[in-house]
């Protein structure tokens, strides 16, 4: 069949929950991809920021089939090596001390919000505890997870969402301060929001709320879903700051691909929250995702992952203000590392498609943002492509 083939067949079969490129994308190596009829593209999406050590690793890819080979799923209910030593390694890089794996990010949310509330329910024995989330953040499509999204869009015809959640401003400390009472059990917020706009939460807001979530012993829940796993030069965003949150949850490049979240606690909350029962899984964290956990982490050290991130997330930071100097469309430049947005004073989706006919992914965030969530083993090279072809789109429209 042909592509548009396909891509008719899609439509008629799959729901239309996404407005999807017209490209059936087939096989990628490295920091490129081709679509069905070999176009190459480079990409600069990742999958939204998954694939961080770029398609065709041989020896991740080795990993995953010697695992296939031996045992892909048990059960939660046995003990497994890869999920151990997949824990282990994540509790390294992290510094945290208990991990439950999930399947998805959403997922990762889910727990992180179970967890805060049973902590404060065996507190108190109450169940009227409130969660402050932060405006324009996104956790996830789930009901739990949605419900914490501050994007009043996502969730309007799904409501009612699960109750007592409270929204805050990012970067806002006094709105935090307004929404917090005696209910208040957790804040929860993404390090560097990715779909909302690449806002990086401010150092000075991040120690404010440590500190307050000490003095009332209110869990900090940060995500690092997105921002996570070296994407802005550290592990997870928050270890630039040295504040540790109570709870944090991780997934996308994770796995690098393989389906795989996790969320993750400090001894403390994991004594005193979710106990035997309480929470569980048929997947998550099965033989073949840990696998791939494992070999991820072990690629990132070798491969120096956080190294480059730094030094080729600061040359895409150049070329990228550049452009803002350059085209009046451009209003700004804002992320960290690896995860960037250029900012527009229109919406972005024409230049996006311009981009994709001359063969570069691009994705945005929200209407009027170009992001910029490449695999983290790009090189300076990638970047000049990258913004040599951009260049000619924004010259072109
Ligand atoms: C993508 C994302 C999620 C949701 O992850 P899924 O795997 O799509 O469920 C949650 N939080 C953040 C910050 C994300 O970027």
């Amino acid at each position: 069949m042909l592509m548009q083939e396909y891509i008719e067949e899609a439509e008629k079969a799959l729901l239309h929950t996404y407005n999807r490129y017209q490209v059936v994308l087939e096989k990628g190596e490295g920091v490129y991809l081709y679509d069905m009829e070999g176009k190459k593209y480079l990409d600069f999406v990742s999958g939204i920021a998954v694939f961080a050590l770029g398609y065709g690793n041989r020896e991740y890819n080795e990993a995953l089939k010697a695992q296939i080979d031996k045992i892909i799923h048990t059960s939660n209910y046995y003990y497994n090596v890869p999920a151990i030593e997949a824990a282990k390694l994540l509790k390294k890089v992290s510094g945290m001390d208990r991990v439950f794996f999930t399947n998805s990010g959403a997922e990762a949310v889910e727990g992180a919000i179970k967890a805060a509330r049973k902590y404060a329910y065996l507190k108190d024995g109450k169940t009227d505890h409130e969660i402050i989330a932060m405006n324009h953040s996104f956790h996830g499509r789930t009901m739990g997870a949605l419900s914490v999204t501050g994007n009043p869009h996502y969730r309007e015809a799904f409501e009612p969402m699960i109750g007592n959640i409270r929204f805050a401003q990012l970067n806002d400390f006094d709105s935090v301060m307004a929404n917090v009472n005696e209910k208040t059990c957790a804040v929860l917020l993404e390090t560097v929001q990715g779909e909302g706009g690449l806002y990086p939460a401010e150092e000075d807001f991040l120690q404010k709320l440590r500190k307050l979530c000490d003095e009332r012993d209110i869990l900090l829940i940060l995500d690092e879903i997105q921002c996570g796993m070296g994407r802005t030069g550290y592990f997870y965003a928050w270890q630039k700051f040295g504040v540790k949150p109570d709870i944090m949850t991780t997934a996308k490049a994770l796995g690098c691909g393989v389906p795989v979240g996790a969320f993750l606690m400090t001894e403390k909350v994991g004594q005193n929250s979710l106990k035997a029962g309480d929470h569980g899984t048929t997947y998550g964290g099965n033989p073949l995702a840990c696998a791939a956990i494992c070999k991820v982490l072990e690629l990132y050290e070798k491969e120096h992952i956080l190294e480059n991130v730094r030094e080729t997330g600061a040359y895409l930071e150049e070329k990228l203000d550049a452009l803002a100097a350059e085209f009046d469309i451009i209003e700004t430049r804002r992320g960290v590392g690896l995860m960037q947005g250029l900012v527009c004073k229109e919406p972005v989706g024409g230049i996006i498609n311009k981009a994709m006919e001359k063969g570069l992914i691009l994705i945005n965030a929200g209407s009027n943002i170009i992001r910029f969530v490449p695999a983290l083993i790009i090189s300076k090279e990638h970047v000049d492509e990258m913004t040599d072809i951009l260049r000619e789109c924004l010259s072109e429209r």
